[in-house]
């Protein structure tokens, strides 16, 4: 038990999760669901927490794991990372341990004694050692407070972070039915929850639900233009200095775009399943201790990654579904501090997704599923209507427009696309269905612009009686007509070429029994103007800094960085920059009041007060006006680059891509 040795705590009882919550971790109350969990697991129930990333899912086995007595026993796929999570539980004085693959023989020996001794609060485990027999002996010669089931849906075997070693948890209560197991995951569709409940057999265990809405991460999906830059100003314009991740579909674009951000002076690393592993372990490693560094990565990268001031996601390739782009985007802010997840995404996205598709070597089943998914993805790309209402309706919640989104913030106009739709039509049913002739998006807008290029007089395309009709609108609204009709499933592409084919309700529209409704892009948003609407999102989002405590911030976090240095440890291990910026709002002038703030538990007041003091006291006289929490975040300051961020959306108008990225045939 953690209790005895922080003292003046003797009793287990039930309300000893709020003191253990504030004393150990510094915070002052239990976020939504949390103190229901932890009561319920406390009182020795079985249960499943769905929970958004950064909603708090560690708190809800960590507290009871310091409350019920014996050792909580955590089953995480995250061996990378275990050494991070049991140091960060040290620096708060928790008694933590785990057993890898990475330990030597005498650090097992260590730790498996520790264990038995009942030395241990919390006890990390990778999921293949409760396969091997040793290990449940040895569980079997102490006391186990709970079994937390950590990423729980890495049991379900059609996800894509299926472990094999999930499958074998199930024999933990048969072993231990006394031992309460509490599955915690992101994940939240309700195939998946159905999954985890028959695979782990908790049926019996009560399910909380949480709401997966992320009030600070402001959604954003822009038209590609020249996509890296436009992510070059993305980063330079509104997170300069910031932590962050950048996704991309293939390995080499990684590493071009890794190297293209270095080449324009932001720090940046690699990291895909093609690295190997001790550059990825490295890589991984340096963004979670360095401050402000960006992760250029394929999916490979994030799961478990806790770093808490992540600021922004980009994606500059389409995810292949909503639950993916939820879980990537989600890594954005788990502080709760104001984060940006921001995609591009354009014509070349749809071809090359729905193109992967029809090329996969999987079964129709599984088409049918990527498609599905896929379309769920584009329809949230090509909405009109708010992003985080259509994010939360796909998660079965609803939600009122937030604020907070693109599409809340530069409300996009729709336009009757019908005509233009048959255009397009006409040309492909003209091109596949008269001529038998396979071609792409490129071509059916050149024959529509009346362009006559030198593929155009070589097939005689300028004979068609769709020659030149579309010259009322631009290229680039014509890729846009061309994307939103392959997202929409009214055309389609085939083979290695990408051709342009018809579908089944092709022939609706041009038959004039169907209207086509389509997006008018907006002028983009930029930067944020975060009071932009009262409702549910913005109102909801933690404050930012006032403007006078931003010097004594620096200073913190100067302080913070040499500390981490020192001890070799992320710099958010020691304080997150949310108490940071408490700190320097509230500018505490005793150990007491330093002690309120929330972050500030008891093993960091011993370990930091003093010093924490003496840079308030240095950092300039305490103004007793200012506020810890002052009421509502106005616009963004970053605090880091010290460039100012502009307000307001701009104004230019941008088509679709001329150039895609790495395009062949388009
Ligand atoms: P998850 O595992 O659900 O992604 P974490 O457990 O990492 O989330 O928590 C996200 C962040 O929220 C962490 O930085 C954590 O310290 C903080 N946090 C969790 N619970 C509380 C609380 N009750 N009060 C204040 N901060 C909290
Ligand atoms: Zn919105």
């Amino acid at each position: 038990m953690l209790l005895a040795s922080i003292g003046g705590m003797g009793s287990t009882e039930h309300g000893d999760a709020l003191q253990v919550l504030q004393r150990v971790f510094g915070y002052p109350e239990f976020r939504g669901d949390q103190a229901a969990i932890v009561e319920h697991v406390i009182a020795g129930g079985d249960a499943l927490v769905l929970m958004p990333t950064g909603g708090g899912k560690s708190l809800c086995y960590q507290v009871p794991a310091l409350v019920r007595p014996g050792t909580g026993v955590v089953i995480s796929p995250l061996i990378a990372l275990m050494q991070d999570q049991v140091d960060a539980l040290r620096a708060l004085g928790v008694r933590a341990g785990f057993l890898n693959s990475s330990l030597s023989w005498d650090e097992r020996r260590m730790v498996e004694a520790e264990f038995v001794n009942g030395e241990l609060d919390l006890l990390y485990l990778a999921p293949e050692r409760l396969t091997s027999e040793a290990t449940l002996r040895l569980l079997e010669q102490g006391e186990i407070a709970l079994f937390a089931i950590d990423e729980a849906h890495c049991v379900s075997q059609w996800g894509h972070d299926f472990r094999p070693d999930y499958l074998s948890l199930t024999h933990l209560h048969e072993r231990w039915p006394k031992v309460p197991r509490i599955a915690l995951t992101a994940t939240a569709t309700e195939a998946t929850r159905k999954e985890i409940l028959t695979r782990l057999e908790l049926g019996e265990g009560r399910q909380f639900v949480s709401s997966f809405d992320r009030p600070n991460i402001q959604y954003r999906i822009v038209g590609k233009k020249e996509p890296k830059k436009q992510l070059l100003d993305l980063l330079r314009g509104e997170h300069p200095g910031d932590a962050g991740i950048v996704y991309c579909l293939s390995r080499a674009s990684v590493e071009k775009t890794a190297e293209f951000l270095v080449a324009n002076g932001i720090p940046a690393l690699p990291y895909h399943a093609g690295l190997d592993g001790s550059v990825r372990q490295r890589n991984q490693a340096r963004f979670l201790r360095e401050d402000g560094l960006v992760m250029v990565a394929t999916i490979a990268f994030g799961m478990g990654i806790d770093k808490p001031d992540v600021r922004f996601v980009a994606h500059l390739d389409l995810p292949k579904s909503v639950e993916g782009y939820y879980q990537e985007t989600g890594r954005a802010g788990r502080d709760g501090l104001p984060s940006t997840a921001w995609l591009a995404y354009g014509l070349q996205d749809v071809v090359q997704q729905r193109k992967m598709i029809e090329s996969s070597e999987g079964d129709l089943a599984f088409r049918r599923r990527s498609q599905a998914h896929l379309d769920a993805m584009l329809a949230l790309c090509e909405t009109v209507s708010c992003r985080r209402t259509r994010l939360l309706e796909y998660f079965n919640e609803s939600g009122v427009p937030c604020g907070n989104c693109d599409t809340c913030l530069s409300p996009p106009e729709s336009w009757d696309g019908t005509v233009a739709a048959q255009k397009v039509l006409s040309t492909v049913y003209r091109l596949r269905k008269e001529r038998n002739q396979k071609f792409g998006a490129g071509q059916a807008i050149d024959i529509l612009l009346g362009r006559k290029t030198a593929k155009v007089i070589q097939f005689d395309h300028d004979q068609l009686s769709t020659f030149g009709i579309g010259e009322d609108l631009t290229e680039g609204e014509w890729r846009g007509v061309v994307r939103q009709l392959l997202a929409q499933g009214l055309l389609a592409v085939e083979g290695e070429y990408s051709t342009l084919v018809l579908t089944e309700a092709s022939a609706e529209v041009l038959g004039r029994k169907r209207e086509v409704k389509m997006r008018k892009d907006p002028a983009p948003v930029r930067s944020t103007t975060r009071t932009a609407s009262s409702s549910s999102g913005a109102a909801k989002v933690k404050v930012d800094l006032p403007a006078d405590a931003g010097p004594l911030y620096e200073a913190l976090r100067e302080w913070r960085a040499a500390q981490a240095r020192e001890q070799g440890m992320p710099a958010y291990v020691i304080f997150h920059d949310a108490t940071l910026k408490s700190i320097a709002a509230s500018r505490p002038g005793s150990l007491a009041a330093l002690g309120a703030v929330s972050g500030v538990g008891q093993a960091k007041l011993t370990k930091y007060g003093e010093q924490i003091l003496e840079v308030v006291a240095v950092g300039g006289p305490a103004s007793p006006a200012a506020p810890a929490e002052a009421p509502k975040p106005k616009s963004r300051t970053t605090t880091t680059g010290g460039a100012a961020w502009g307000s307001g959306a701009e104004a230019d108008e941008w088509p679709e891509p001329e150039e895609p990225d790495e395009s062949a045939d388009w």
